[in-house]
């Protein structure tokens, strides 16, 4: 069986340095934001090009707390895509405001900025391009009209660590950006791990206080807060992984160059089956390696009797989930974003895929019977 991700073959890889740095931490007697956490928040936050890092809980808690951050709340509206992991939306919800829904762009599955002023009302605060499946969303456009309506841009960075735009860091861009440490992620714990990153000094502050009940000094509350930590074992882990973390995502693109060359030699991209498309003005760093085929659901069934996994991200787009009906959307319509989860599916991609699994996927593709 060929898995569509593989986390374990992760820490298999760097095992020694895992287990050692575990042992370290559990040795030491201290389990919640110490040491590890702190060096890896200044780690983290200099790998993407930002003053300030502040570890949390997941990645859903960092976009939650950095939408508190700005102020957002109760009447406050909140852009984003429904092409996303529902998480993105959530976070949204738990803040206490409205996420409105914009189309994609359909070649690069992200947000499009030409309908953003469809949506936009006196109460929208906040823009949240999520930048999927490890490719930039069409930012320049994006900020332009973010700072000409005077709304704050959050970036959803959970599928793209590492990935640039225009020579920057994705994550250096908007006030604040957010990450997710989940598993499967470019950078993955071996539990749940997230971080919001932003140059500006008061937003830090101010989540530092809201990840642990609005503490500034232990036991006395300045704000209100949540419990949302980053734990020092996770911290660990992900400063053992961070050093790789270039050449991992160095692996991932050469898998992808794989797939397109092999795909294209075969001649099995035709008409029913469409390669990722890349940006000329970013990096794209391949968390996930997405196909699209108007015969997705027979290839999807085609594979897995060949012990080939593959997954759909994601299956239902948010604003037609039942918790998400009532959702404000563009008026020019999702047209583009239901389409896309008729025929997207996930190829495996992870840096340890080896070539010949690559070529195994191709070579079993090529032999399904498109008609
Ligand atoms: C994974 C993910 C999240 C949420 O991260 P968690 O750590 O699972 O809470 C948010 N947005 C996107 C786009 C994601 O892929």
């Amino acid at each position: 069986m060929i898995a569509c991700s593989n986390p374990k073959a992760q820490y298999l890889a760097r095992k020694h340095e895992i287990d050692t740095v575990i042992g370290n931490v559990l040795e030491s007697g201290w389990y919640i934001l110490g040491h590890e956490v702190k060096q890896f928040e200044h780690e983290f936050a200099n790998y993407i090009g930002v003053k300030h890092g502040i570890g949390v809980a997941n990645g859903t808690d960092a976009l939650h707390l950095a939408l508190v951050a700005c102020g957002i709340g109760k009447g406050d509206e909140v852009i984003t895509v429904s092409h996303t992991a529902v998480a993105t939306a959530a976070a949204i919800v738990m803040a206490g405001a409205s996420p409105v829904f914009v189309d994609i762009e359909p070649d690069f599955f992200t947000m499009n900025p030409s309908h953003l002023e469809s949506v936009i009302s006196e109460n929208t605060k906040a823009i949240i391009p999520v930048h999927l499946y490890g490719q930039a969303a069409n930012l320049a456009p994006i900020i332009a009209f973010a700072k000409k309506h005077n709304l704050y841009v959050i970036e959803d960075v959970a599928q793209a660590h590492g990935g640039t735009y225009h020579g920057k860091r994705l994550g250096s861009f908007g006030d604040l950006a957010c990450f997710s440490f989940y598993p499967t992620k470019n950078l993955g714990a071996l539990g749940d791990g997230g971080m919001v990153v932003t140059d500006n000094p008061e937003f830090a502050e101010k989540i530092h206080l809201l990840r642990q009940y609005g503490w500034k000094k232990k036991y006395v509350s300045y704000s209100y807060g949540y419990n949302s930590r980053l734990d020092e074992l996770q911290a660990a882990i992900l400063r053992v992984k961070l050093p790789y973390l270039d050449m991992d995502n160095q692996a991932r693109k050469r898998i992808a160059q794989l797939y397109k060359t092999s795909f294209v030699h075969h001649g099995a991209s035709n008409q029913n089956l469409t390669l990722p498309k890349i940006r000329h003005d970013g990096n794209h760093v391949f968390h996930l390696y997405v196909i699209h085929s108007s015969r997705r659901d027979s290839l999807k069934m085609y594979l897995q009797q060949h012990e080939i996994g593959t997954i759909i991200h994601y299956p239902v787009p948010v604003h037609l989930q039942p918790a998400y009906t009532a959702c404000k959307i563009s008026k020019h319509g999702l047209a583009e974003t239901e389409k896309a989860v008729q025929e997207i599916l996930s190829l495996p991609m992870y840096p340890e895929l080896t070539a010949d699994d690559v070529l195994h996927v191709v070579d079993v593709i090529r032999n399904f019977k498109w008609v």
